[in-house]
């Protein structure tokens, strides 16, 4: 633990416990809770990003950027040391690797491991023909897989954050917001730490799990946001790691889990949220044939005949049902290709007419909820607990039995 590290968050919370409430905020803002642990130690750990994991890489060329880097070999014996300027080619023969240098390094291994000494080790590397750079910090290992190459990034899960929060985010946003990013990142990465254990890293660099862009370095603003919430992640009442489940917006309520991936939990209930209802994906809609809008959903011919109908949600309804047929709102939405579940109808000149809100499956936090409220003043810790009810944040070292 560094002491620095500790004065960082002490100063976060202190400015927390000095921000009033504006008096705008409506009254059940007002129950939210929001519990902040004290942080009594943060420790460094690595995550095994597996790198272009949907693409065969055959041929990598590496190079170091910062840091003094060796390659080790499979026993973990150092069987090169990088010299400035230097590269190496690694690429698959057979069950094996071929590692090349322009300093005379021509070997035939299992695997190998670049290794980097110093505080921030990084490296670029290029895959394939691909001509651009993509840089990432600390470790590389590379084995052969099915007759490509298996590429592992070994990051520190706050490199990892960063990077991650830089590809979701992108640029220009507030400071509160990109730490709110970081949270729900470390969260998803600490509570899926096991999803490609086959695979033999942690996570992959796709959409799958989160996008981890080796061609999108993070911003110094991102780096301190993520550095500021270090450690942190958020857990339920029963101390687990939550679902950190977050979407564009919401429309104006967010939707109950249990009405949208069948399992209700605890913190991911529906709230008002007024904050994202002005912002660029609050509104849309969209025209159909009503036979159209009948066949798509399978509906019968009594349904079909039906002549002019409304349909409104107030609130957010897990059904809709015309005549005897019913369907689940999040079903026709996935049927339709709706861009959310929370819509009107009516019917007009023999079309169904859509009014709708948001952008998104509308669970969990609203992103641009959330980037409004961090605009108008609110902290991380209260933006999260507005979205998440009942959740706390506690650092990853909370998780383990103290030793
Ligand atoms: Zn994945
Ligand atoms: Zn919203």
């Amino acid at each position: 633990m560094i002491n620095g590290k500790r004065d960082e968050f002490t100063s976060v919370y202190k400015h927390e416990n000095v921000i009033c409430f504006r008096q705008t905020v409506r009254r059940h803002f007002l129950v939210f809770s929001m519990i902040v642990f004290q942080i009594t130690s943060v420790c460094a750990q690595d995550i095994a990003v597996g790198l272009m994991t949907r693409t065969s890489v055959s041929t990598v060329l590496f190079s170091p950027t910062d840091g003094k880097y060796v390659l080790l070999n499979e026993k973990e014996d150092t069987i090169y040391v990088f010299k400035s300027d230097d590269a190496i080619s690694v690429s698959i023969t057979g069950e094996r690797l071929l590692v090349k240098s322009a300093y005379g390094l021509n070997d035939t291994v299992s695997s190998v491991k670049m290794v980097g000494e110093g505080n921030s080790p990084n490296f670029h590397v290029r895959f394939n023909d691909d001509k651009r750079d993509y840089s990432y910090f600390d470790r590389l290992t590379i084995s052969p897989s099915d007759g490509a190459l298996k590429l592992v990034n070994h990051v520190s899960i706050e490199r990892y954050v960063a990077r991650v929060v830089q590809s979701e985010v992108g640029y220009g946003a507030e400071e509160e917001y990109y730490k709110i990013q970081s949270i729900i990142c470390r969260t998803y990465a600490t509570r899926n730490l096991v999803r490609h254990i086959v695979d033999g890293y942690d996570l992959c660099d796709h959409e799958h799990c989160q996008v981890y862009s080796g061609l999108k370095p993070a911003t110094n603003e991102v780096m301190k946001a993520t550095s500021a919430t270090s450690g942190l992640v958020m857990v339920d009442q029963k101390n687990h790691l939550i679902l950190s489940a977050f979407h564009a917006n919401c429309g104006g309520q967010t939707a109950n889990s249990e009405d949208v991936w069948k399992e209700a939990r605890s913190y991911l209930t529906s709230v008002e949220d007024t904050f994202c209802i002005h912002s660029r994906s609050a509104v849309w809609d969209k025209s159909m044939p009503i036979n159209e809008f009948i066949t798509q959903l399978g509906f019968g011919s009594n349904s079909a005949e039906v002549g002019d109908w409304n349909f409104n949600q107030p609130d957010r309804k897990k059904y809709f049902t015309l005549n005897t047929d019913s369907v689940e709102i999040v079903q026709m939405r996935r049927m339709l290709q709706l861009r959310s579940t929370y819509f009107d109808l009516q019917v007009k000149d023999g079309n169904v007419e859509f009014s709708g809100r948001g952008y998104g499956h509308g669970v969990g936090l609203c992103q641009q909820g959330a980037m409004k409220m961090a605009e108008t003043g609110y902290t991380y810790s209260q933006i999260l607990g507005y979205y998440y009810k009942g959740v706390s944040l506690i650092p990853t070292t909370s998780l383990q039995p103290e030793k």
